[in-house]
């Protein structure tokens, strides 16, 4: 004879069983492009139409078969440490209403010069030593148009770090014709 239990467990089962194919029968761009992923691997020729057909899935398919594809690449316990140090800070020309580091608002922010080179290489070093695997540079700058001098500077620290073994990625507000071709040069993982 059933018993209620029984009975109970077996609607679980197949409850189960039919939410696990209604998952896994997902036909949505995010679905087939996870499935296609973890079979062949990373691709860099993705068209447009793609990203997409990809972005436009059902979110919360979206959500589930990101992290397949993240459990898949990654160990998923662990999160890459960075350091992010703003190396030139204040005085900003630019009007981001949000932010202390422009000059049109009385923050009470001194305005700074860049960084020298000892105390970036520094500050990179005692990163690493704490476990970082990238080290991020911040200039409060609006762009670097004009900035040659200094731009240079921070590509001579750039080079160091990178030789240090770390990535490095910087932020100087609008990076136009200079930052882009230093970009192409693969002086910088990202800007
Ligand atoms: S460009 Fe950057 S530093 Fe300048 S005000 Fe905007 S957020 Fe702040």
């Amino acid at each position: 004879m059933l018993s209620v239990r029984s009975i109970f467990r077996s609607q679980l089962r197949l409850n189960s069983v039919t939410l696990s194919s209604l998952c896994y029968s997902s036909s949505s761009a995010a679905a087939i492009q996870a499935e296609k992923t973890i079979k062949d691997g990373p691709r860099n020729d993705w068209t447009r139409q793609e990203i997409k057909d990809v972005y436009d899935s059902p979110l919360l398919d979206l959500l589930f078969h990101g992290a397949q594809v993240h459990r898949y690449a990654h160990n998923f316990r662990e999160v890459q440490q960075c350091t992010l140090l703003s190396i030139k800070t204040g005085g900003c020309s630019e009007d981001c209403s949000y932010c202390p580091q422009s000059s049109r608002y009385t923050t009470g922010l001194k305005a700074q010069r860049l960084m020298t080179k000892e105390a970036v290489i520094e500050a990179a070093k005692r990163a690493k030593e704490a476990g970082s695997t990238r080290f991020c540079m911040g200039a409060a700058w609006r762009d670097t148009i004009g900035r040659k001098t200094n731009f240079n500077q921070i590509l001579d620290y750039v080079k160091e770090i990178r030789d240090m073994g770390l990535e490095v990625c910087c932020t100087f507000g609008h990076a136009r014709e200079a930052a882009g071709c230093r970009t192409e040069e693969g002086w910088s993982n990202s800007l």
